[in-house]
């Protein structure tokens, strides 16, 4: 079977890798030069199997309200005339309330755990690098209150299946040395012990190289303008070049992986994907002190901050905006990050030579993202990944190839098996 794949970020990527597994013929296609460069390039780096709880929960819209009107809020919400927007808002209130919560929380934790499973499969499989670290995430708490929600916190997380270990800031110091000269703020930790973190742009790279060598095709610089339909099947797509030139891709079935872009790409064939972009920064700045470094990924909870070490650099990423697929650096937010910085780890890398980025997570109110069928019967879905695709990634690429090759995919999640709205 010849399978277009729409899209060489995280999500298609490891798409196009297990359907080549899966024995398809697979041809990929993206606008840009190389994979994973726009928003899989310079994410938080985590394999954050633990963090299976959405940004929609039920304490989300008071915390919003908290931080209404600060420019540096970690989660804002920039109200446009947008449609998408307001529909996308009132579906995310709709996903704070706590039975909604309990369920996307246990979908995500179960395509989470299988991802990070495909993800060491893979790893063993290939030998694949990219400054991958397995030694689990530290979730950093401040204040007692946190702390003492932690033992519930764990319980549920080990009803779903995730390991963890509640520590306090000595034991959470023997675990990660670089925190010390925090002991005096911290308050406790949970370490995610099935967490890693690694370089999704680098990852990208690589495994489009090994994918490529078993023989996938990737057609760069091509941007796909639509769909040709005819009598209910996608025939082919149409794609101009980056010297405008025109073109028709032909395939059995298409998969549609392009990210915060999927619904405007299919709007045309009457299907609604709940996805709009929520933008996030991050900066990459090096190392000067590599003793002082810490090496398990970070999440400052009360932040919404991640820190991971990538090789000789660490990555500091984090807050969301609501603010349309405007992609302009906004001096707020990214002095944000570098202030976490150096607040938490200073002298230990050169902010004055950060990278700085930002991008776009595709996300669906609920953070569930859209996997399997539409209705369309040869047009598939491996999107909407929000907070979470590079954790998502292998498990949702495995499973897009599972359903595209008339398999069921293992884990219990929603996939879109019937048809999509
Ligand atoms: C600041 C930040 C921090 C993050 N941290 C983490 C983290 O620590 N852990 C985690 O799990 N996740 C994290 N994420 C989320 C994760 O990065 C995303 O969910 C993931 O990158 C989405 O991958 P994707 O392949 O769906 O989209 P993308 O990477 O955006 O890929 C979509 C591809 O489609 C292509 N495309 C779009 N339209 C077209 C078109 N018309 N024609 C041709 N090609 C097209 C694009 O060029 C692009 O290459 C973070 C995100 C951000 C922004």
């Amino acid at each position: 079977m010849e399978v277009l794949v729409i899209g060489a970020g995280l999500a298609g990527v490891s798409s196009a890798w297990y359907l080549a597994q899966a024995g398809c013929n697979v041809t990929v296609v993206d606008r840009q030069p190389g994979p994973g460069l726009e928003t899989s390039f310079a994410n938080g780096g985590q394999i954050s199997v633990s963090h299976p709880e959405p940004w929609a929960n039920p304490s989300a819209p008071a915390t919003v309200l908290r931080w209404l009107g600060r420019p540096d809020a970690p989660l804002l919400f920039r109200w446009r005339a947008d449609p998408a927007q307001w529909r996308w808002s009132l579906s995310f209130l709709h996903e704070c309330l706590p039975g909604r919560t309990t369920r996307n929380t246990a979908a995500i934790a179960r395509l989470a755990a299988y991802s990070r499973r495909e993800l060491r499969a893979l790893r063993t499989a290939t030998g694949i690098e990219y400054e991958a670290f397995t030694g689990g995430i530290l979730h950093l708490f401040e204040t007692a209150r946190e702390v003492a929600h932690l033992p519930a916190k764990l319980r549920q997380l080990e009803e779903l299946g995730i390991r963890g270990t509640i520590l306090d800031p000595d034991q959470t110091i023997a675990v990660e040395p670089a925190l010390a000269p925090l002991r005096a703020r911290l308050a406790g930790a949970l370490h995610g012990l099935d967490d890693e973190s690694g370089n999704a742009h680098l990852f990208c790279t690589a495994l489009a190289e090994k994918a490529q060598a078993a023989g996938v095709r990737f057609l760069m610089n091509n941007t796909v303008q639509d769909f040709d339909l005819i009598h209910g099947r996608i025939r082919g797509v149409r794609v101009l070049d980056s010297d405008f030139r025109a073109g028709v891709l032909r395939a059995d079935a298409f998969v549609l992986a392009a990210g915060s872009y999927s619904p405007a790409l299919v709007r045309r064939l009457d299907i609604r994907l709940p996805i709009y972009p929520v933008k996030g920064y991050s900066i990459t700045v090096p190392i000067i002190d590599h003793q002082r470094a810490p090496r398990l990924s970070l999440t400052d909870e009360s932040r919404r901050v991640v820190c991971s070490r990538l090789g000789d650099h660490l990555r500091v990423a984090g807050t969301a905006e609501l603010n349309g697929f405007d992609l302009s650096p906004n001096p707020a937010r990214s002095a944000a990050i570098v202030n976490w910085l150096e607040d938490h780890l200073p002298g230990v890398a050169d902010p004055a030579r950060a990278e700085h980025w930002c991008g776009l997570r595709p996300a669906t109110p609920g953070n569930v993202p859209l996997i399997g069928r539409t209705r369309i019967d040869n047009l598939f879905l491996n999107t909407g990944h929000g907070t979470l695709g590079w954790t998502l990634a292998c498990g949702s690429g495995h499973a897009i190839a599972d359903i595209v090759s008339g398999q069921r995919p293992e884990p219990a999640f929603p996939f879109l098996l019937a048809k999509a709205k």
